[in-house]
């Protein structure tokens, strides 16, 4: 597990590409420039790690691009000390940002071989997310709700409705949505039964699925 003064370089380099295509959160900047991202990734994409794209992490599921994880954590808008809820785990890479921005962090994860890797892996580099758990994440966390912040990080085919109902007043819901492309949607609560709802524009990713294997 090495990080060296080239992967810190690399890195820099990545944040510079994420403020030309318009990311301008300092600290989700800041979040992308500690994290090495290499070490999330199998050994054979090692030298890709730090291009903005997507890798495969096992399991058919990938590694977000960059960008994708920056502009969803842009738009979570998240304060230290808030509480996140991030749906599909995969290699924590996000999850890792997350808890750089010093949200505490609940994370659900579909696939076991890919839960379980994470679970080890994330406390090695210092990062611990207060609860990660294998379960299906379109039904939430309901015994830990209310949350400052939802995060899905698979393509959805709906919106889930535990997702929006357990959201603070205030809090909001980031999520990709659709079914072959996807359209990036922030859900903000208003109210009881008020959200205010936004788009951002295409994106791809891997399916959230329903039924566990
Ligand atoms: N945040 C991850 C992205 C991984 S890709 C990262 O930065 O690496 C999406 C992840 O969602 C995959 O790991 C997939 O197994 C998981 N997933 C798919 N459907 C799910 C569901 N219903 N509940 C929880 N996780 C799910």
């Amino acid at each position: 597990m090495k990080d060296t003064f080239k992967h810190k370089g690399l890195r820099q380099q990545l944040v510079n590409v994420l403020i030309n295509k318009g990311i301008n959160d300092d600290s989700v900047l800041k979040a992308i420039g500690k994290i090495p991202r290499h070490l999330f990734m199998d050994s054979g994409f090692l030298d890709h790690a730090y291009q903005d794209k997507a890798f495969p992490i096992g399991a058919d599921q990938t590694i977000s691009q960059p960008y994708t994880v920056a502009f969803q954590s842009e738009l979570l808008n998240i304060k230290r000390g808030d509480k996140v809820l991030e749906i599909g785990t995969g290699s924590g890479y996000q999850t890792a940002v997350l808890c750089e921005l010093g949200a505490k962090v609940y994370s659900i994860e579909r696939q076991q071989e890919l839960f379980k890797k994470t679970s080890k892996f994330l406390p090695k580099l210092g990062y611990r997310a207060k609860k990660l758990i294998f379960g299906d994440g379109y039904k939430g966390l309901p015994d830990e709700a209310p949350f400052d912040g939802v995060i899905v990080t698979a393509g959805a085919p709906f919106v889930p409705k535990p997702l929006l109902s357990q959201l603070k007043i205030g809090g909001r819901l980031v999520i990709p949505v659709g079914e072959d492309v996807q359209v990036m949607t922030l859900f903000i609560r208003k109210g009881q039964k008020e959200f205010e709802q936004e788009e951002f524009g295409e994106f791809r990713f891997v399916p959230l699925l329903e039924d566990k294997n």
